[in-house]
């Protein structure tokens, strides 16, 4: 890590508690809108690139975290685009939970110009980005997860080499849509049993001490549903897109998922309802509404 410069573009609810891991010395930000960089630079103490090629010349290594890979690969073409900056031999790092069919495009088009490229999804969440604890999921071939690592490892805890280039999105992608599965089980469960009469707190001590526990049941309902404050760190529109690409993941591999394709069109139709800046957790909002209860306690 030492003496090499890192670009970091994507300054988001994810991106930029990632992006303050880095060494501000050795760092250039750039972010679409350009004040949320500069107000990061003013936090952190990096330089700022007006544009993707500025952020990228010089660097030897590039991370994005975008919405989705279609806007990865927006960046990189044009004068002000990433490859008008970047150098051969540079290292380019994908944290957008992105598809694995655009990443093997993008690595394949990336190394005609002599750049080594990883898709690096992250997982852990807003909490899990500040504490510098996130688990990322790497899809590259053994060098480049080599050279990848001891930056990811400033951000991440577990960083894990899940196969080749595609494979850490599609890791990620099955990962987010059983977060979404979970979540309307979760809510449609809890729905049902406070109609019938059962406290929610009660109900998910019983349910935490028993086999239908999960992350969502265990920290996400009780922190931020019970207490009726919905926090927007993750939005439903980015899940409801997570759980496209796992659809896809299982359509490529000949996989029948009725299961995925109901939490899709469920996603899609709360998406639709509720707007792009709604929090994923909101879909319980919806549940909520549709059966005439509230899940406090
Ligand atoms: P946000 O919506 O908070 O931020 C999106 C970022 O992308 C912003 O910096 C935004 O810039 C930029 N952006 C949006 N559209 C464009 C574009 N067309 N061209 C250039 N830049 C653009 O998303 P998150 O930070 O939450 O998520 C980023 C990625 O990380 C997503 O793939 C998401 O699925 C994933 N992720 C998010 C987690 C979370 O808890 N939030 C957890 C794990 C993964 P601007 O400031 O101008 O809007």
């Amino acid at each position: 890590m030492s003496g090499r410069r890192v670009a970091f573009l994507g300054l988001g609810a994810i991106g930029a508690p990632m992006a303050a891991h880095l060494p501000a010395d050795a760092l250039t930000v750039w972010n679409r809108t350009r004040a949320r960089a500069e107000a990061f630079a003013r936090a952190h103490g990096a330089r700022v690139a007006a544009t993707p090629r500025e952020a990228a010349a010089g660097s030897d290594v590039v991370l994005t975290c975008l919405p989705t890979s279609r806007e990865v690969e927006a960046l990189l073409d044009g004068p002000d685009g990433l490859l008008a900056g970047l150098g051969r031999g540079a290292l380019f790092l994908d944290c957008t939970s992105g598809d694995p069919a655009t990443s093997r495009r993008l690595a394949a088009r990336l190394a005609g110009h002599g750049i080594a490229f990883a898709d690096a999804p992250v997982s852990g969440g807003t909490n899990g980005a500040e504490a510098g604890t996130l688990a990322i999921m790497v899809g590259a071939d053994e060098e480049t997860f080599a050279r990848a690592r001891p930056i990811l490892a400033l951000m991440g805890s577990r960083i894990e080499h899940v196969g080749p280039v595609g494979s850490g999105h599609a890791l990620k992608a099955v990962n987010n849509a059983l977060l979404a599965v979970n979540i309307l089980a979760v809510g449609e469960g809890l729905a049902a049993l406070v109609k019938a009469g059962v406290r929610a707190r009660t109900a998910l001590e019983v349910i935490n001490a028993s086999s239908g526990r999960s992350f969502v049941s265990e920290t996400l309902v009780p922190e931020r549903v019970l207490t009726g404050m919905w926090p927007r760190t993750f939005r439903l529109a980015l899940l409801e897109k997570d759980v496209g690409i796992a659809r896809g993941l299982l359509r490529e591999t000949g996989v029948d998922g009725p299961l995925l394709d109901l939490a899709g069109e469920l996603f899609g139709r709360a998406r639709a309802i509720l707007g792009e800046s709604a929090d994923h957790l909101e879909a319980i909002r919806l549940i909520e509404s549709d059966s005439g209860v509230e899940i406090r306690g």
